[in-house]
């Protein structure tokens, strides 16, 4: 069956009607498009566990600050339609912002119901540097789960603090969804694959691949048993190149976002940093 394309929320609710109906699984894969390998990982677990894929690709607004990069994102919804036809993906939802957010809506919680998922979990890590992002995420995922209704959702591990609010979101509003957390997918040389990396010339690229060293450098001395975070923390400062500019390297247990002073099993090693002026995330759990 070819993929369909659909923008509109009735379309799309009219096919899952239909597929719940026949009793069909659905998955549901969130992405903002400009997809890449590490999405196609997303579809495949996806494919592997339900009996229809949904892929929605939509750059939600709500979820960028003023100064962020919401109007350069890269946008390529062709060769998204092609990618996910290649993979047997049976929807393709593009909704236009109006469409998600109603016409003459002023996207801001003045107008809009947001879902605000707790303040330990957002006012740390990327959440610090951005703020509202993940009342954003929130907001939109919740949203995407009341249209699509899907028994599973993928999520990367990439986006790890992402995967916590949005698996915490799940249990405290009893969402009936299995979250699917799926690994991170690198290039070769290690840095993890992001729509963000086509903003890197050679030389940030070159720089950006001391945060993926400075993570498994990271793991290599907590296997060698050094459990001491500072110790660990002053290692990935001395990997991490000079000419990045260091957001934040944190440690956190990954079931309760508390911050570590020792290293344990499930242990959330978390790194941001600028390359030039593009923002990237990398982590390891422990
Ligand atoms: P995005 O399009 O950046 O919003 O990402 C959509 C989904 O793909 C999110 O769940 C991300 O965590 C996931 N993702 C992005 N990059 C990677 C990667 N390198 N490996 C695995 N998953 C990824």
């Amino acid at each position: 069956m070819k993929v369909q394309l659909l923008n509109k929320i009735l379309e799309v609710k009219e096919q899952i009607k239909d597929w719940k109906k026949e009793n069909y699984t659905i998955g549901l894969v969130p992405t903002m498009g400009a997809l890449h390998a590490g999405h196609a990982s997303l579809i495949k677990k996806a494919k592997e566990i339900s009996d229809k894929v949904v892929v929605s690709v939509f750059v939600n607004p709500i979820q960028f600050g003023p100064s962020e990069d919401f109007n350069k994102y890269p946008r390529k919804i062709d060769s998204d339609v092609e990618i996910c036809e290649s993979l047997g993906v049976d929807v393709v939802f593009n909704p236009a912002a109006e469409e998600m957010y109603g016409k003459n809506k002023n996207l801001s919680n003045n107008d809009l119901t947001f879902v605000c998922p707790p303040y330990n979990y957002v006012d740390c890590l990327c959440g610090k540097a951005r703020p509202g992002h993940f009342d954003g995420v929130a907001t939109v995922v919740l949203k995407l789960f009341n249209i699509v209704r899907p028994d599973y959702a993928f999520f990367g591990q990439k986006d790890a603090q992402q995967l916590f609010i949005l698996k915490n979101m799940v249990k405290d509003l009893n969402l009936d969804i299995t979250i699917v957390p799926c690994p991170i997918v690198r290039e070769e040389d290690g840095l993890a694959l992001s729509s963000r990396n086509v903003y890197l010339s050679m030389e940030e690229r070159k720089n950006a691949l001391s945060i993926s060293k400075a993570l498994r450098e990271i793991k290599k001395l907590y296997n060698d048993g050094i459990i001491d975070v500072k110790i660990l923390f002053d290692t990935a400062v001395s990997v991490l190149d000079k000419h990045l500019e260091l957001d934040y390297i944190e440690f956190r247990d990954f079931e309760t976002f508390q911050p570590l002073k020792e290293v344990r099993e499930n242990t959330l090693v978390a790194i941001a940093a600028k390359s030039g002026t593009t923002r990237l995330i990398d982590n390891e759990i422990l």
